[in-house]
């Protein structure tokens, strides 16, 4: 099916709805935080400094909830769709595995072009994909199976996964990663909806 403009369904808009508002509410809160103290107390507590550097100061901390909380350049995003160019395999290490140093990993790097023409790339752990396999250069190889050249790719509005389409027609699950036969309407992996409508 296609649309114009990108369509999710119910339960993805819920999750991408709640993500965006755990990011604005904060925001907001530490906002009026801020505003309540500069007007009630900022003179008070910069009476030691001039003028110049008192509106120096309101300035920073007003901007502070932005800064901490990433809003709104987090939030600038748009959908769009593209298409996979060129899948290469990356080797790097990953220090974040407590207690067991550092353990060589390999990503799958995908260099997609999108409708507007950018070349982008989209790197990809490879352990979720195929965590069978043996060593790591196997499992990125193996991984690498799963993604051909000229695979369709869409990124809707606040979701961090793509929805990438196989030439199989097997689709991934926008939530969990998981890939899915054509005929799931539903993930096997995490029950989420499987993104059908495209645009
Ligand atoms: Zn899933």
């Amino acid at each position: 099916m296609y649309t114009n403009r990108p369509v999710l369904p119910e339960d993805i808009r819920k999750i991408v709805t709640r993500s965006v508002a755990k990011r604005v509410i904060p925001c907001i809160i530490l906002e009026f935080i801020m505003l309540w103290y500069v007007i009630f107390f900022g003179e008070m507590s910069f009476r030691m400094v001039g003028i110049e550097v008192r509106i120096l100061i309101y300035i920073v901390l007003i901007l502070l909830p932005f800064i901490i909380t990433g809003v709104p350049l987090k939030l600038i995003d748009r959908s769009w769709k593209g298409e996979i160019v060129a899948i290469n395999v990356d080797m790097g290490l990953d220090r974040s595995v407590y207690g067991r140093g550092v353990r060589e990993v390999s990503y799958l790097v995908l260099k997609i072009k999108r409708d507007d023409g950018k070349v982008i790339e989209h790197t990809m752990s490879v352990f979720s994909h195929s965590t069978a396999m043996k060593s790591n250069r196997a499992r990125s190889e193996f991984a690498e199976d799963d993604y051909a050249v000229g695979d369709k790719v869409y990124h809707y509005y606040g979701i961090k996964r793509l929805l990438i389409i196989h030439k199989d027609k097997s689709r991934e699950c926008v939530i969990c990663g998981s890939n899915n036969p054509e005929k799931n309407d539903r993930c096997f992996y995490c029950g989420h909806s499987i993104i059908k409508k495209t645009f």
